[in-house]
């Protein structure tokens, strides 16, 4: 439904989006997550072409944005950074407004009342933009975005700015969306991609760095690969006979002394369900197992990991120091392991298409 084909923006000499290519099937929730600065809004504003491109070209339904803007404009519906909201109109001079100009041919009156109803704008729509909270004002710019029914959904950061319960009311907004429409939405937070996106696609510094099914990252990460054990016993001892179990791949000390039970970290291999082994070993030893318990891995830390795959040259140095800050002792950290396939696979990804294309 969206295809984006080796496109380049410079702004003078930076290079803000970096010869990326990608496409969003019909129907699809796709995320499109980046830090600040990584070429997230130019790309939205190239795709829904209210900026050109240095190169190459952006499809929408198979209608070139560039040879027919008016036709491939008419399928998107744009929300873009900072929604372009008349602060002096009322809602419904706004939504009227914005209906004359896309030239929409659904009946007008049934059309607003259901696109005020599903964003959930109707009791306000004879106030002031200005007078309205930040959370209803986003809501009238999705308003906006829905007119004209168009296939395709486009939103920059929809929920920055918003309070948590404004951002747990778009975000249910965004997922009934996607029901039936094609979405792209941009965010730097990874766990809202992850609360909402079928798929993500991280871009950093202008490039695609990975383009995975979120069901594949959060598998990954909610394999039981880590607990934390609690044991009794000489510390030493203990992580030394838990070092000496196969599959174990990681074991940390914490600082925390119960009794004479320390609570270690204990990391396993990929595949690799080591709890029965961790309690029949330790058991053999005389140590005792008090507790066992999963802990979660950091979707950030994933992130972290693949942004910082694509740091230049130049700047690796710094990004080292700030690296070995993030990651703390952490040699080897689960995180770190998926992060690293997403960035291969995104490498492996862009390698195949400029060979198949050059
Ligand atoms: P994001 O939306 O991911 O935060 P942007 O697409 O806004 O990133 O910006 C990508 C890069 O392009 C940044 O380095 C930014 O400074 C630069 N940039 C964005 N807009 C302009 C502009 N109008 N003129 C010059 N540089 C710009
Ligand atoms: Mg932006």
């Amino acid at each position: 439904m969206i295809k984006i084909e080796r496109l380049t923006k410079n702004y003078g000499s930076n290079l803000a989006v970096d010869d990326i290519s990608f496409e969003v099937g019909a129907g699809e929730t796709v995320g499109f997550l980046g830090p600040n600065g990584a070429g997230k809004s130019t790309t939205m504003n190239i795709l829904t072409g209210y900026l050109s491109a240095s190169a190459g070209r952006v499809l929408i339904d198979g209608v070139d944005i560039l040879s027919d803007p008016i036709g491939a404009k008419k399928m998107i519906g744009y929300l873009p950074e900072q929604p372009p909201v008349y602060l002096d109109m009322t809602v419904d001079e706004y939504l009227n407004f914005n209906y004359e100009l896309k030239g929409c041919k659904l009946p007008r009156e049934e059309h607003l009342a259901e696109i005020c109803d599903v964003v959930k704008i109707s009791d306000v729509r004879r106030r002031l933009i200005k007078n309205l909270s930040k959370g209803y004002r986003q809501r009238v710019g999705v308003a906006q975005a829905l007119i004209g029914n168009p296939p395709v959904i486009i939103f920059d950061e929809p929920t920055v700015g918003l309070d948590p319960k404004q951002i747990i009311e778009i975000r249910s907004l965004i997922r009934s969306l996607g029901k039936n429409h094609t979405v792209l939405l941009s965010t730097h937070i990874l766990q809202e991609v992850a609360a909402v996106c079928d798929r993500i696609i991280i871009i950093n510094k202008g490039k695609i760095v990975a383009d995975a099914k979120t069901e594949n990252i959060t598998r990954a990460v909610d394999t039981s690969r880590r607990f934390n054990v609690k044991v009794c016993g000489n510390q030493k001892d203990v992580i030394d006979t838990i070092k000496s179990i196969a599959g174990v791949s990681y074991v940390e000390a914490l600082a925390q002394k119960d009794g004479d039970a320390y609570t270690y970290t204990v990391e396993s291999e990929p595949g690799v369900d080591i709890r029965k082994k961790l309690f029949f070993t330790l058991s053999d030893k005389g140590m005792a197992m008090i507790g066992l318990e999963a802990v979660g891995m950091s979707l950030e830390d994933i992130f972290i990991t693949v942004v910082d795959k694509n740091q230049g040259e130049s700047d690796k140095k710094t990004a080292k120091y700030e690296r070995q800050q993030r990651r703390g002792r952490r040699q080897r950290s689960i995180e770190n392991e998926i992060g690293d396939t997403l960035y291969r696979e995104a490498e492996q990804r862009r390698r195949e298409q400029s060979e198949s294309e050059e």
